[in-house]
This record gives C-alpha cells, sequence and structure tokens, in this order.
C-alpha cells in the first residue's frame, strides 16, 4: 500500500479537520471552527457546547456522512449518529475510529462533581493510511493514557480548569509517547514550559498550531 500524506488542520479550540486523500474527517466542531469541505466523518467527544456544535455539523454533513457521538450529543445532532463506548472501534471503509477513556480524576465543579465524570465523553484513536492520532478530548492525565498504543499524533487539552493543564499535559505527552503533540483547547498560557517539558524529556515534536494552520504527517 502507498502511504498518502495526513493533514491535521487546527480549525479552533478543540476543533480539527483530518484529511488523507479525500477523505475528511472533523472532530469537535465547536462555533468557532469553519470547516469548508463536506465529511466523511464528524466525531465529537462529548456534549458541551465547545465540543459538539450541531450547526458546524450540519454544515458539514452530506447524506453519506456518518457520525460519531456519544448518546447525550445524538438529539442535538439529530438524524443517524453512533456512539461508541471505550474499547469500541468502527471502521469506515480503511479509516477505524477506537474510542478510549476521557474523564476528569482531579478537577471538579463542585466537591464531588467532575467537569467531565467517566462515562461523559470519549477520546478518539483515528487510524487513516497507517497513522494513528488520538484526540484526547477533555480529560485529565489518565492511567488509560498509558495503554493506547503506538500514536503518531496527540491532539491535547492543556489548558487548565477543565482539562490538565501545562505540568500533568507534558507528563500525558511524555506517556503517550507520540512522534507528535499538538496542544489543543485553551493552551496559550505557559505553552513554552509544555514544550521545553516534552522536548527536553524525550523525541516527542511539540507543534503549536495557530488557527487554520495544518500540519502535514508523511
Ligand atoms: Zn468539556
Ligand atoms: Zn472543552
Amino acid at each position: 500500500m502507498v502511504e498518502l500524506t495526513v493533514t491535521i488542520k487546527f480549525l479552533a479550540h478543540a476543533s480539527f479537520q483530518i484529511k488523507a486523500d479525500d477523505t475528511i474527517i472533523y472532530i469537535d466542531l465547536e462555533k468557532g471552527a469553519h470547516p469548508k469541505e463536506q465529511a466523511h466523518i464528524i466525531l465529537s467527544t462529548h456534549s458541551h457546547y465547545d465540543h459538539c456544535d450541531p450547526v458546524k455539523i450540519k454544515s458539514v454533513r452530506g447524506a453519506d456522512t456518518v457520525v460519531i457521538a456519544p448518546a447525550d450529543c445524538h438529539a442535538k445532532i439529530g438524524g443517524t449518529v453512533y456512539a461508541l463506548q471505550p474499547g469500541e472501534e468502527k471502521f469506515i471503509d480503511d479509516i477505524c475510529i477506537r474510542a478510549v477513556e476521557a474523564y476528569n480524576e482531579t478537577r471538579f465543579r463542585s466537591p464531588g462533581n467532575p467537569y467531565h465524570p467517566r462515562g461523559l465523553g470519549v477520546g478518539y484513536i483515528v487510524t487513516v493510511e497507517g497513522k494513528s492520532i488520538y484526540h484526547a478530548g477533555d480529560t485529565d492525565f489518565i492511567s488509560e493514557m498509558k495503554e493506547l498504543g503506538p500514536i503518531d499524533v496527540a491532539l491535547l487539552p492543556v489548558g487548565g480548569t477543565y482539562t490538565m493543564e501545562t505540568s500533568d499535559g507534558a507528563d500525558a505527552a511524555l506517556a503517550i509517547n507520540p512522534k507528535v503533540a499538538i496542544p489543543m483547547h485553551t493552551w496559550d498560557k505557559a505553552i513554552t514550559e509544555f514544550k521545553e517539558k516534552v522536548e527536553g524529556n524525550s523525541s516527542i515534536q511539540v507543534i503549536v498550531l495557530t488557527k487554520d494552520s495544518e500540519f502535514v504527517l508523511d
């Protein structure tokens, strides 16, 4: 098989477009994203508004688009939507979508009430053209991240409050050990610290994408 390049474009916040040949995959479309091309696959990690915007999803959804999101997103997205539990996978042509755990262990809205309880959302590993791209969703650094298998690119939330921050985000990157780590969500504060900690302790390359810029994986 001839491997084609895979392009990862940062749209906004946790929104990305993955493009492999003519196949378009979107993850976590939200209001700040401006997707232009019709989707083959649309993924949402969880129902929070900044990860699942029905208007943006509708704007790139065609008759054959496969939409995958947790069950509590289905009513607001509408139409046929699939859900994957952590550990489950779905093949769409040659593309494999695997759901993995994503939850908070240490970040709470109120005592005993995490922002992202286990079961609310998932992360996804998208395997396309022999490349594995991990979108972590909203999560803390959880032990399951050590068992993801080989990852080429890890998209990691490192903005703090609802997700990891630079320090534990860097620990997560080191545990996952992808070839490339790309911060997302709200990372602008202290991103230098993240990059230095990750790159100083591994051969992982940290790529910071600005809005609508892309990274080509080959
Ligand atoms: Zn969230
Ligand atoms: Zn979020």
